[in-house]
């Protein structure tokens, strides 16, 4: 669906469900992490953009105190009182929206007087698929009641009310790179993020200009990222610091991967070796394409994809698959993108070849008895916004 085919949809399905029609309708994009995987919490550098799907809130004022939400891939409407909001009063998908104006009275926002609010969302991107569908439902209701309610925030504290919604109300513990992403992502450009000091840079990609598209291909391989791998490989990081002495893995430099190896068991090696490399990495794109443009990103993708196959261990086959298949037909640079063990991969791929690149993949798959894939393009695109 289109932006605009989405807004309709929003409105007409407000109108079926709350009655009558919306204040306004806001949209945030879902995100696609270009590199810097699993660099987050050790913190590091990210590089994610927004992406041209996106989920769209429409909005309207209530003269009481309630807040209602429905949603277009939902039936019924969730609600709660402004002064009932609490963690432990959220659940299932609806968390992520009100979790939003909890959050929002935790970082500082007075909530005493506020409006209920009346609430609808549509949305085109997947969820579950790693494209963050969860941090575009947080950032279009973050935008919609900075706006609704005059808050006047900036974005980066809307990115830290989403990510304190998600981390509390909706229980999942991860770090502020899909937020930030989808609130401060420009028009083919990324969004560099120093893990560490939270300061982001806009970094022009010029794919758009150089006519290069970003391909995903979403193995529908279910990531179980909340149980096993990623806990596992979080200890495996806090036990390579605490090795070397450090309070994080940014504090370790390539130079010093020669007395880790002498330091560390060779598992916790590995583990420790992919995190340094692929922040080294993160900074080499960001050179790269100012100084190379885009073209020149190719073989830092794919070293970062076998850092992640080899020592971190986090890709499975079909996300191996998805990545030979596409560089083999002609893609200048794929990586599985995520948290690992299943979700998608990207490939950055001539305009022209996408459609041969695609067909390629799902030969591939057919031929392996994979599951076939969803295959998409998605382009580096402006952060949320009111429609
Ligand atoms: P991802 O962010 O990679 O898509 P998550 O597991 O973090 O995956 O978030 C997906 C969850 O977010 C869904 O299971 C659902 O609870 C919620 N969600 C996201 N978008 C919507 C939506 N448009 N309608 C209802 N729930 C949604
Ligand atoms: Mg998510």
């Amino acid at each position: 669906m289109t932006r605009p085919e989405l807004a309709t949809a929003a409105t007409d399905a407000f109108a079926r469900i709350h009655g009558g029609a919306p204040d306004g309708l806001w949209s945030s994009p879902g995100r696609v992490n270009l590199i810097g995987e699993h660099t987050d919490y050790n913190e590091g550098f990210v590089f994610p953009f927004a992406i041209n799907r996106h989920t769209v809130v429409a909005a309207r004022l209530r003269d009481d105190r309630m807040v209602r939400v429905s949603s277009g891939l939902r039936d019924g409407v969730e609600e709660v009182a402004i002064d009932d909001l609490a963690p432990d009063a959220l659940g299932g998908w609806s968390a992520y929206a009100l979790g939003v104006i909890w959050a929002a009275g935790q970082l500082g926002t007075d909530l005493s007087e506020a409006r209920g609010l009346d609430l609808h969302v549509e949305s085109d991107v997947p969820l579950g698929a790693g494209l963050s569908s969860s941090a575009a439902l947080e950032g279009a209701v973050a935008v919609a009641i900075d706006e609704l309610w005059g808050l006047g925030l900036d974005r980066r504290t809307l990115a830290r009310i989403g990510r304190l919604a998600e981390n509390e109300a909706v229980g999942a513990p991860t770090g502020i790179m899909d937020q930030s992403a989808v609130l401060l992502g420009q028009r083919d450009s990324g969004v560099l993020l120093d893990c560490r000091s939270l300061e982001s840079t806009i970094v022009p990609l010029a794919f758009e200009a150089q006519g290069l598209a970003v391909l995903v291909i979403d193995t529908r391989v279910e990531h179980a990222h909340a149980n096993g791998g990623y806990a596992e490989r979080r200890a495996s990081c806090e036990r390579g610091a605490a090795g070397l002495g450090v309070s994080s893995l940014r504090d370790v430099a390539v130079d010093d991967l020669e007395r880790a190896e002498q330091v560390l068991d060779e598992e916790t090696f590995r583990r420790v070796r992919h995190i340094v490399t692929e922040n080294a990495r993160v900074l080499a794109v960001v050179d790269a394409l100012r100084d190379s443009g885009p073209r020149s990103i190719g073989p830092l993708l794919a070293e970062s994809h076998a850092s992640m196959r080899d020592d971190f261990e986090i890709s499975v086959p079909e996300l191996d698959l998805a990545v030979s298949t596409a560089v083999a037909a002609g893609a200048i640079g794929s990586r599985m993108t995520g948290g690992g063990f299943g979700g998608a991969a990207i490939a950055l791929v001539e305009r022209d070849d996408l459609a041969s690149i695609s067909q390629r993949i799902h030969e591939a798959f057919a031929a392996a008895g994979f599951t076939e894939p969803a295959t998409f393009e998605v382009l580096p695109s402006q952060g949320a916004t009111r429609v």
